[in-house]
């Protein structure tokens, strides 16, 4: 058993997708040791709407040794590379199209056929149709990998559009609160810097949110039977907005998964 220290910005659990390390709010941050058994790793997808606190989780993982596969980042990686793929991928994206299943499932391909470990991995946001869950399957059986576990933070719409539209920040410090729960302790004055002027994100609005949030159903529906029927298809109750309370149900079901 090895031992980790954790660290959380308070203020940010559950409400922003940010590197919890990175938090601004220095004097808020909380250290947390977690015990875990680092030689067993499981290979997983996440999966969870926008706001579900997702990212959060896979943060926490992430600092135990979990290899992160994000086809955002994976895009990014492979443009910024310059290669061959990346400069035709750069030209579609310039052109506000969709990059095509099989140029993802080619990345994909790509980083699963050079992992170091045969374990250890987490799929964020892929798959993210029916087509390329069926296309994964025989890419794992071409590499010899196998995912244990796919493991979905379901937190109800209503809160996340809580999470997501109740954001607002310090204008001075970068901390964060929420209108609907999380305000500062003397309202209107920022417990780290004792700011006073907030900020909020107008991109985010209701409409928006819920926009996203049907988008993400419908498509994870067909994912969601489609591992439910192999048996590996687990869910999280991510309602709380705590990120340890999230953490623990992922142990419950990691102690559960056979490799
Ligand atoms: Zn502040």
């Amino acid at each position: 058993m090895k031992k980790t220290n954790i660290y959380y910005g308070i203020r940010n659990i559950g409400l922003l997708n940010m590197d919890n390390d990175e938090c601004p709010c220095k004097k808020g941050l909380k250290k947390i040791d977690i015990k875990y058994d680092s030689d067993k790793k499981f290979n997983l997808i996440f999966m969870g709407a926008p706001g579900s606190g997702k990212g959060t989780e896979i943060q926490i993982l992430q600092k135990e040794g979990y290899t992160k596969i994000s086809t955002g980042d994976l895009l990014r990686e492979e443009v910024n590379s310059g290669s061959e793929l990346g400069k035709k991928l750069k030209k579609i994206m310039d052109s506000g199209n969709l990059v095509s299943d099989d140029l993802v499932i080619k990345l994909i391909d790509n980083i699963l056929s050079k992992l170091e470990s045969k374990n250890g991995f987490i799929l964020d946001g892929f798959p993210r149709t029916i087509q390329q869950a069926k296309k994964l399957d025989s890419l794992l059986k071409k590499n010899k990998l196998k995912i244990h576990g796919v493991i979905e933070i379901k937190t109800p719409d209503e809160l996340i559009i809580k999470r997501i539209t109740g954001r607002y920040v310090c204008v001075n410090c970068g901390a964060t609160y929420n209108k609907f729960g999380n305000k500062p302790e003397v309202d209107g004055v920022c417990d780290v810097c004792q700011g006073t002027e907030f900020k909020t994100r107008s991109d985010d609005t209701e409409e928006i949110v819920k926009k996203r949030l049907n988008t993400y159903h419908s498509e994870a529906a067909p994912i969601i039977k489609f591992y439910k029927k192999q048996n590996i298809f687990y869910t999280v109750d991510g309602s709380s907005g705590e990120a340890l309370i999230t953490d623990q149900q992922v142990r419950n079901i990691l102690k559960e998964l056979i490799i």
